[in-house]
């Protein structure tokens, strides 16, 4: 749906049977294309990339050097830019110039200049990079801008973010970001947006706004843009939008719900939130969402991480119990590790520290700077005196000692990972030591937190994890009866799960379902699907932008291609073969034997055989082909054709295979000449004169 060498038909099958619940059952989820549910986080390839990937693959065999110089996002070349620039003239109804106007089924309707779109960029069929948008004429109001972090599967990817061409090609539009807390999946993308969007201001809640102007301060090329601080009582106005917020329950403080008025009607935009009757830290506006309720607000858009979770999650004040239970019980050294990203739970653990008598020593980078920043906004409470330093560790009793740190779920590189190795600068594990983990394995995290505690179990440490026999840790998301006290209190009429996997989004429905809202009124939708409210009423639209991932590599946001991460792959699993042919090509000959090098393939002491035959199969095969008049490409495609089956036949691997083609008669006499005068002298450190190497 990204390139434009697709069929117009293609295009509109693939806007028109888009997220499809209301059509789930008049269509079958068959086709890769049309439902949202297989995009796993972050691997999602673009539509244009894996384009290129297949391309690569057919053309393939191919270089790396010119599979990875295709970019993935080939700027200007989406139909979306051009439908962009038709969007951009004066909201004209978003239409496909290329394609056709086909019959839209009945409930998809076109995208009138008096709608209000309403898609998100990020944040569907995932839990990361989440970022809503409201667009309405010549505005844009965006909720969140985060990253998501990716899987194994995306070799040396930092971040992934939503791709903002959409806003890119808007940027004649007034846009305004507006944050509903402080976490990566929330703010972690404002660094890249606001380098390439134009922002009037961002508003963010108190403790967003120091995490995000700590995270800009370390982006010094970024443009500067306004923070503007919001609480529960500011008001945000622009031309068309009017903008209130509410409290919610987080894990972290200052966390708000968006109430966004729009002249077709109203919204309300949860962001992440739970609900505790015995809250730590600030309660929620149970009064102003009843209230919001009474005014009948026509969407609400919830969070929806936790639909799969029965019940009510526990109280955030239990789980502090539990903590100063296990603090008063352990006379030796405490480590206890969790998510910096939980605030609240920082500020428990230290608290219980300071009341039974220990002094906290804090590592993790994450968590020395939720540390730093929850102190400065009066959240952690701890003195100076309170705190210690690596070296004042080694002198002070086990007993009035606690061990802060990251690395609860087993992140290789974080603190809890290296003391357990015996890697840490500071800390070296005692058979002592309890260790607590409060925190529990994210999804996907079970295995390399289980190899941490094998290991520590094997240190003799005494190790404590959340259970159902304690309490040790609650999640920061509403589960299925939290998510339904939501929609009791906003009594909305259309429903819209966002924040989660596709999955989640779809158990989400189910209890939007049970609670009597009409499955026609119910949309779950994909990253770039555009619903239009059009007054008072939420109508799907036969229109989506493009909601692709952009990989972060490093600083750069131009995007890694898919094609890339393939070579990457490749290189990680198969390792790299690269073969040396030197020949004439004015009287096409073989100048001499081909030379086979190889990283991360073979054990070279054990292959030098197979390596030789790889050789003289090579040869064989070149010398036959260069009877014939050939170009560089043929003699590539010649080395790959006649080396991958037999490399994948002998080893059943397949590397990437490097042709590196000499052709230079002279340069090769040169290089003979000097080999020969090394033989002779044997002295090192004389002039090499470079054979030309024609890459092509
Ligand atoms: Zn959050
Ligand atoms: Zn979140």
């Amino acid at each position: 749906m990204n390139n434009t060498s697709k069929s117009p038909s293609e295009e509109a099958v693939s806007a028109s049977s888009r997220p499809g619940i209301n059509d789930a059952k008049k269509r079958p989820y068959n086709s890769h294309r049309n439902g949202p549910r297989h995009y796993k986080n972050g691997s999602k390839p673009s539509a244009s990339a894996k384009k290129t990937e297949e391309s690569a693959a057919a053309a393939k065999p191919q270089t790396q050097k010119s599979a990875a110089s295709k970019p993935q996002h080939a700027n200007g070349k989406h139909p979306a830019n051009k439908k962009a620039a038709g969007h951009g003239h004066a909201n004209k109804p978003a239409l496909k110039p290329n394609a056709p106007a086909l019959p839209m089924q009945s409930s998809k309707a076109k995208v009138l200049p008096t709608d209000t779109q309403i898609y998100a960029l990020g944040g569907l069929g995932e839990v990361g990079k989440n970022m809503y948008c409201y667009e309405h004429g010549n505005e844009i109001a965006i909720v969140d801008c985060g990253v998501l972090f990716p899987g194994d599967d995306l070799l040396g990817v930092d971040y992934v973010i939503p791709d903002y061409h959409h806003l890119i090609r808007n940027n004649n539009k007034r846009k305004v970001l507006v944050i509903t807390h402080g976490h990566e999946d929330h703010i972690g993308g404002i660094p890249f947006l606001i380098k390439q969007v134009n922002i009037d201001a961002i508003y963010a809640p108190r403790f967003a706004k120091a995490l995000i102007e700590k995270k800009l301060a370390e982006h010094r090329d970024a443009p500067h843009v306004p923070i503007i601080e919001i609480d529960e009582n500011s008001a945000v106005k622009t031309r068309y939008f009017s903008i209130g917020f509410f409290n919610t329950i987080h894990s972290i403080p200052d966390s708000l719900g968006v109430l966004i008025n729009t002249p077709n009607g109203s919204i309300v935009h949860t962001g992440d939130f739970k609900f505790d009757l015995t809250p730590i830290g600030q309660n929620a506006d149970y009064q102003k969402m009843a209230y919001i309720g009474v005014l009948q607000p026509d969407l609400l858009m919830s969070d929806s991480t936790n639909s799969g979770v029965d019940g009510f999650s526990i109280s955030e004040k239990d789980v502090s119990k539990e903590i100063l239970r296990i603090m008063n019980s352990v006379s030796h050294r405490l480590i206890v590790a969790t998510f910096a990203s939980n605030v609240y739970r920082v500020a428990q653990i230290i608290e219980a520290a300071i009341k039974t008598g220990r002094r906290v020593a804090v590592f993790g980078r994450s968590m020395e700077n939720v540390v730093d920043i929850g102190r400065k906004m009066g959240v952690i409470k701890i003195r100076n005196d309170q705190l210690l330093s690596p070296d004042e560790l080694r002198t002070t009793p086990d007993r009035k000692v606690c061990i802060l740190c990251t690395g609860s779920q087993g992140e290789p590189l974080a603190a809890l990972s290296r003391i357990v190795n015996g890697t840490h600068r500071f800390i070296h594990l005692k058979p002592t030591d309890t260790v607590v983990f409060s925190s529990n394995p994210i999804p996907g995290n079970d295995a390399s937190v289980n190899k941490i505690v094998d290991k520590l179990f094997r240190s003799g440490a005494t190790v404590l994890n959340k259970s159902v026999l304690n309490n040790l840790h609650t999640t920061g998301h509403a589960s299925k009866q939290e998510q339904k006290l939501m929609m009791q209190l906003i009594k909305p009429r259309y429903f819209m799960p966002i924040h989660g996997e596709h999955k989640m989004l779809m158990q989400h429905r189910q209890s939007a379902l049970e609670l009597g809202i009409p499955a026609s009124n119910i949309f779950v939708c994909a990253n770039g699907d555009v619903l239009l409210l059009r007054n008072h009423e939420v109508i799907q639209s036969d229109w989506r932008y493009q909601g692709d991932d952009i990989y972060v590599d490093g600083n750069d946001i131009s995007g890694l291609s898919t094609a890339v991460l393939k070579d990457r792959r490749i290189l990680a699993d198969n390792g790299l073969v690269a073969v040396i042919v030197p020949i004439d090509s004015s009287t096409n000959r073989l100048l001499a034997k081909p030379v086979i090098v190889s990283r991360g393939f073979v054990f070279l002491k054990d292959a030098q055989a197979l390596l030789r035959e790889a050789e003289f199969i090579v040869s064989t095969n070149l010398q036959a082909r260069l009877k014939e008049r050939t170009t560089f490409a043929d003699i590539k495609n010649c080395i790959r054709s006649s080396l991958e089956p037999f490399l994948y036949k002998k080893t059943h691997r397949n590397p990437i295979v490097i042709p590196v083609i000499l052709n230079s008669r002279k340069a090769m006499e040169e290089l003979a000449a000097q080999h020969r005068n090394r033989m002779q002298n044997r002295k090192p450190g004389y002039h090499r004169n470079k054979p030309h190497e024609n890459k092509e």
